[in-house]
């Protein structure tokens, strides 16, 4: 029998209804979590063709999005909090290596070890050999972006180490041997069912009665959890914010996991991107607003833990930060591209992105899914990609983020490189783009010719339904085999701008 985090994988006969298992099984962990997976065109297709996903994200990405609006729009001030969130990530990326520097002074003043890691697999090892040194073979977790960037859980999986995750989301995707799909819901593309089945199957210790009733399938988590939290001496966390001043770090979340993991065992390892800092305290006030409205459309997180170094007889005896910069200071030395380091993790663009919405996480083959993925991950991997592509410039990701990053410029820009490059730019070799592109350079050379072919879309019209063309013949079969075609206007561009000229001067002759 297989066994996942030395648990039986099945429970004979205790879910009669329960999936098949290869309906629970998840996209299985990358070697790489930054960059895995099928090229993001293919792994779209499969996601489209997946209604249960689709139906999944639109509920849940529906559902954040409203509650966002209603409570950003409540705060007066949110465009000023926004402007002086982006100023001071912009202050924070100008002054880094000082600010570091004073952060690691201010954490070992006050009993913290701070180690630097240059990639993944330092930072792994450092993490490693900390755990190993405190005799344990289980570690608990805080739901942690930087840790599944470097692939934390695999790593100390090959050295023996079983880590446990403790974010109900991300407890799911870890029994289901999955991929995160989203920033702050890992698990959106699950159902309460799939959720049933997966506790029923993977977690040793779920009641054998277990329903999909929410508040069921919570408790049946809490139950399991609370074991570990009990008996870890070891705990492993991010950071949302390193206090470069005083040395504080902060971690919000919703469920109290966290306060358990930061609070109760002897040893804390935090793991934390270099750009995560901000250089005053009172800078948080800042954070704090924008953080919680911007992800789970909260006034307030329910769980805002800080801590600054050991404090003798409260809390973790031992505490250790891990900077991680694994390609960081690479993006940072980038002056169109390093505004992605200014991003909070909220996932406010994932949840207003038309393409996230429709194809979810997976297809973006990055822990870092959607909008923010699509900048990130190229970056910070420096490899070839096709995520720039990923979008269609709506700028919904850019009206909400909260740090204003303007993603969809740095989308164009990094398009260009990738051009450049040669890289995963559309097919120009294709012999259709071919043809369209001298069909289109054809008519756009001359205004006549312009004007003409602007016409012909509109014997379109004789074939749209309720405002929609749904099937051409090829090469326009190209659009319509994936995506609705609107019905062309009445009236062109030109064939308005010419009888408002018009009116225009028959106004000034009268
Ligand atoms: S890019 Fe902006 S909106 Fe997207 S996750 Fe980062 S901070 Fe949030």
């Amino acid at each position: 029998m297989s066994t996942f985090l030395g648990m039986p994988a099945a429970r004979g006969g205790s879910a009669p209804d329960a999936a098949a298992p290869d309906t629970l099984a998840g996209v299985g962990r990358p070697d790489d979590p930054l960059h895995w997976g099928a090229s993001f065109p293919d792994a779209a297709r499969t996601a489209l063709a997946n209604q249960q996903l689709r139906r999944n994200l639109g509920n849940a990405t529906s559902t954040i999005r409203a509650k966002r609006a209603r409570v950003v729009g409540e705060v007066p001030d949110w465009e000023e909090l926004r402007d002086a969130g982006s100023a001071l990530k912009a202050d924070v990326l100008a002054r880094l290596p000082e600010l570091l520097e004073q952060l690691e002074r201010n954490v070992t003043a006050r009993g913290g070890v701070v180690h630097w890691a240059r990639d993944a697999a330092e930072a792994n090892r450092i993490v490693a050999d900390l755990v190993r040194a405190k005799g344990t073979d289980e570690v608990v977790k805080v739901k942690s972006m930087a840790t599944q960037e470097i692939g934390l859980n695999e790593a100390l999986a090959e050295d023996g180490i079983a880590a446990v995750e403790t974010d109900l989301a991300e407890l799911i995707v870890q029994l289901a041997d999955d991929m995160p799909s989203h920033i702050l819901v890992p698990a959106i593309h699950r159902n309460r069912t799939e959720i049933r089945d997966i506790f029923l199957e993977r977690m040793g210790d779920a009641p054998p009665d277990l329903t999909d009733v929410p508040r069921e399938l919570a408790m049946a988590a809490r139950a399991h959890l609370r074991r570990k939290f009990l008996s870890a001496k070891v705990a492993i966390s991010g950071a949302n914010f390193a206090v470069a001043d005083t040395g504080t770090l902060a971690v919000v979340e919703s469920e109290g996991n966290g306060r358990m993991c930061l609070t109760l065992p002897e040893t804390l390892i935090t793991v934390m991107g270099i750009e995560k800092l901000v250089p005053t305290f009172d800078d948080l006030e800042v954070f704090l607003q924008l953080l919680p409205r911007s992800s789970t459309g909260e006034r307030m997180n329910p769980y805002t833990s800080m801590w600054t170094g050991v404090t003798p007889g409260d809390g973790p005896q031992e505490f250790h930060l891990v900077l991680l910069d694994n390609g960081r200071t690479t993006v940072l030395a980038d002056e169109a591209g390093r505004s992605a380091l200014h991003c909070i993790r909220c996932s406010a663009c994932l949840n207003v992105c038309p393409v996230y919405e429709r194809v979810g996480g997976h297809a973006y083959g990055s822990v870092y899914p959607g909008p923010i993925g699509a900048i990130l991950t190229p970056q910070l991997t420096g490899e070839k990609s096709d995520l720039p592509y990923a979008s269609t410039l709506c700028g919904a990701c850019y009206e909400v983020c909260p740090v204003k990053i303007d993603i969809p410029s740095i989308l164009v820009e990094l398009r260009a490189r990738e051009v450049e490059l040669g890289g995963a730019a559309p097919d120009t070799s294709d012999r259709v783009w071919q043809a369209a592109m001298k069909a289109a350079s054809f008519a756009m050379a001359d205004g006549d010719r312009f004007r003409r072919a602007a016409r012909v879309p509109r014997v379109l019209r004789a074939i749209s339904r309720h405002g929609v063309i749904r099937r051409l013949p090829f090469p326009g079969s190209l659009w319509t085999r994936s995506r609705d075609l609107p019905e062309p206007p009445r009236q062109t561009f030109h064939d308005w701008w010419e009888r408002r000229a018009r009116q225009a001067r028959q106004e000034d002759e009268r």
